[in-house]
């Protein structure tokens, strides 16, 4: 049977349904929440991904300013420009779009923004929260893959959970995540011996390492949710001859456009898994949703609180 698909489309439009009501309980009180973005330079892969932001925010009735500094800005002028949306009690969120050039001290950047601002939960603060289960802001592709199990009600308490990948974005946070929700969690990397039979342990699969097709189908347990964080745009046509030939559909459609976006999951695993996101259409849109759910919560929590910290009474 195939397997039942995780629709990260259908659990966004759920989202933006909710936050947009609290976006207008907010508005009531005055307070329209607002995301900063800063794009640093002409990487037109920053800037679909910031366009797609702002679109975000626009669709939802959130104030947004776009920050569009040179590529040769340096770290203090940089810095400069973060203390100052710090201080602009309108921004709630301020999003640094990644990477930044080379001669920008990346972490700098990063470490100056205000954590109750840090919407995409990369501040030492907000990781420091997570780790020891403090409520805070985390970071969105994990949130988001979190939002789609329990929205799927796939049973996490006292399930074998396996991360494939340790990225201090993707891998990491997501471990912790689903530590905190009392999976058990073993988290792999690229010197992990015996992929194959720590996976098929798994009930849960989480792979994030940017490898086109990596995990094999038969490697995955009958009855495992898998969610799939991989986008990688294949070009190859060995590569997408190989991975497609059970999709001839899909192979007809790279052969006309020249690429196609696949998972770190092989496609033939919609007949072996239980339950798997699809690629696209899975967790990519939910890593821009959670943005706009940390923003909003920013909001709440900075202003209605009237702290600079998120509030303990909030979970994650
Ligand atoms: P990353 O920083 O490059 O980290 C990749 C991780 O995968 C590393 O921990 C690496 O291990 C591990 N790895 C690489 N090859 C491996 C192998 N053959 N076997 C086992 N582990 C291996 O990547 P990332 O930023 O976490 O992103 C991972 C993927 O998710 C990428 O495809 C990226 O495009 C995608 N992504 C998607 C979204 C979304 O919104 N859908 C958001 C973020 C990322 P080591 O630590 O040992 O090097």
């Amino acid at each position: 049977m195939p397997a039942r698909i995780l629709d990260g489309l259908k659990i966004r439009d759920e989202i933006f349904a909710e936050l947009k009501d609290e976006i207008a309980g907010l508005t009531a009180q005055r307070v329209r929440p607002g995301l900063a973005a800063v794009l640093v330079g002409e990487n037109p892969a920053s800037q679909l991904y910031v366009k797609s932001k702002i679109a975000a925010c626009e669709q939802l009735g959130m104030a947004h300013w776009l920050h569009t500094p040179p590529a040769t800005i340096n770290t203090d002028s940089l810095l400069q420009l973060i203390r100052d949306l710090n201080r602009d009690n309108n921004v709630d969120g301020i999003l640094v779009q990644l990477p930044l050039p080379t001669q920008v001290d990346s972490k700098r950047i990063l470490e100056a923004v205000d954590p109750a601002k840090d919407v995409d939960g990369f501040h030492p603060v907000n990781l420091g929260r997570l780790v020891s289960n403090r409520p805070g802001l985390v970071a969105c592709t994990p949130a988001g893959c979190m939002e789609i199990l329990r929205r799927n009600k796939v049973p996490i308490e006292g399930a074998s959970a396996v991360v494939l990948g340790r990225s201090d974005i993707v891998g990491k946070p997501m471990a912790l995540l689903l530590l905190h929700a009392n999976a058990t969690v073993t988290t792999c990397h690229s010197k992990s011996r015996d992929l194959p039979e720590i996976i098929r342990g798994a009930d849960i699969l989480v792979a994030a390492i940017g490898r086109a097709g990596f995990v094999q189908a038969d490697w995955l347990k009958a009855s495992a949710a898998v969610i799939d964080v991989g986008t990688n745009k294949v070009t190859d046509r060995a590569l997408a001859e190989s991975l497609l030939v059970n999709f001839p559909q899909r192979l007809d459609k790279f052969l006309a456009k020249g690429s196609v976006l696949l998972g770190d999951v092989h496609p033939d695993a919609v007949n072996t898994a239980a339950a798997l996101t699809p690629v696209p259409g899975g967790v990519g849109p939910m890593t821009i949703t959670m943005l706009m759910s940390n923003t909003v919560k920013a909001a709440r929590l900075r202003r209605l609180s009237g702290k600079s910290q998120p509030a303990a009474s909030v979970a994650h």
